[in-house]
């Protein structure tokens, strides 16, 4: 099996596997008791929060764990809005991630002001268009760092500068699910991490809330996360996370030069296929791991099914409604419609992929295209 689809999760790294067994089946007590070993596993946790928390260049009590990157989304969109007194306007890009998208729809419903940033061709949001969309009761803004499913990488630099200079008030909350460890930290007040995507176990995510700024708890009970995320610690995926951001961080030029090798590799031997677009930035400006091509006159659908079939799993696009006719949101937003969109499929990649495996699979690429254009013509 070829696995082209590391954007919508990662293998578990072993050392993180290993990791969890070991906080499983011996040290699995529960942190918050007061029994040396739990005493101990509370200090593990700390060292965790640490660890991760540096990564994102913020102190560990800036850190909070989650169940996953979709609850750390709706706990800084809605607990951050909780906090503070009337509704206004909240801005997120065109296209989020439906943890992103779909709480901002809820938003509307409720009354606030929402309005959806537009992003140019390739999926980055468009700075100016973002300014103009600024008012002075603007409360949140909400823009990913990494797109899913473009590989575009938004200025999220420039874009807290923006609400520094003409809405001070205004909070930047970023999901970076698909940037953590892979781009560099970034300016902002809450940022979204989530541990499947590389090589963690799934169901573990993070939230960095920054010093001062305020956000209500989403889940409430024992207090647990310094009373902003109650329930029982998963410290065996707590510590699992740790263990694969500590590896990423050992190897982080390494990972990246391997993606992009795969990455580059891949484009250039699928460009050779006629009539093929690019949908997303050049090799050079996009997330090393991320590649979003067209393969004009065929069903993206019944490409990725044929391609499962010989092992080959890669991804038309996020969960949201893409599996619909002309309905991919993400696509929509980026000007790329009709038979462009009906023929586009992500490839995304881990640095367990290999040049060779890139090239076997666009030479398995190659053969389907042509065959379902032929089937197609007839
Ligand atoms: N945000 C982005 C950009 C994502 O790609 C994903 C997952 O696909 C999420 C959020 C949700 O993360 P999780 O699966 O951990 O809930």
């Amino acid at each position: 099996m070829i696995y082209f689809d590391n954007s919508a999760t990662t293998v578990c790294l072993p050392k993180a596997a290993e990791t969890a067994r070991a906080y499983m089946l011996e040290s699995y007590f529960n942190p918050a008791a007061a029994y040396a070993p739990a005493v101990q596993l509370e200090r593990d946790i700390s060292s965790a929060r640490a660890v991760i928390a540096a990564e994102l260049r913020a102190e560990p009590s800036e850190l909070i764990f989650t169940s996953c990157g979709t609850e750390s989304n709706n706990t800084a969109i809605f607990g951050s809005l909780k906090a503070m007194r009337g509704k206004g306007r909240v801005i997120v890009s065109a296209v989020e991630h439906p943890s992103v998208y779909e709480a901002a729809m809820e938003l509307r419903e409720a009354g606030y002001d929402v309005r959806f940033a537009p992003v140019d061709r390739t999926g980055k949001v468009i700075l100016s268009e973002l300014a103009s969309l600024l008012t002075g009761d603007t409360r949140l803004v909400s823009v990913m760092h990494v797109n899913n499913e473009s590989g575009a990488i938004n200025d999220i630099d420039d874009i807290y500068a923006l609400l520094r200079r003409n809405a001070p008030d205004c909070l930047l909350h970023v999901d970076g699910v698909q940037a953590f460890m892979k781009e560099a930290p970034v300016k902002c007040d809450m940022y979204s991490v989530s541990g499947h995507k590389l090589h963690a176990p799934k169901g573990i995510g993070a939230l960095l809330i920054r010093k001062g700024v305020r956000v209500k708890p989403y889940l409430i009970g024992g207090g647990q996360e310094s009373g902003m995320r109650s329930g029982t610690s998963n410290a065996p995926s707590i510590m699992a996370f740790s263990a694969a951001v500590s590896d990423y961080a050992e190897h982080r030029a390494e990972y990246r030069e391997a993606m992009l090798a795969v990455k580059k590799r891949l484009f250039s031997n699928l460009s050779r296929i006629r009539d093929v677009r690019l949908n997303g930035p050049d090799m050079e400006h996009s997330a090393a791991h991320i590649l979003n091509m067209s393969f004009m006159g065929v069903r993206g659908e019944v490409l990725l099914n044929a391609l499962s079939e010989k092992g080959l799993c890669v991804s038309t696009g996020s969960a949201c409604a893409a599996h619909k006719r002309g309905k991919n949101r993400i696509l929509n937003a980026m000007g790329i419609t009709g038979d462009r969109q009906d023929g586009a499929i992500r490839f995304s990649f881990s640095h367990f992929n290999t040049v060779e495996e890139a090239d076997i699979a666009a030479q398995l690429i190659e053969e389907h295209v042509n065959l379902l254009r032929r089937f197609r013509r007839r």
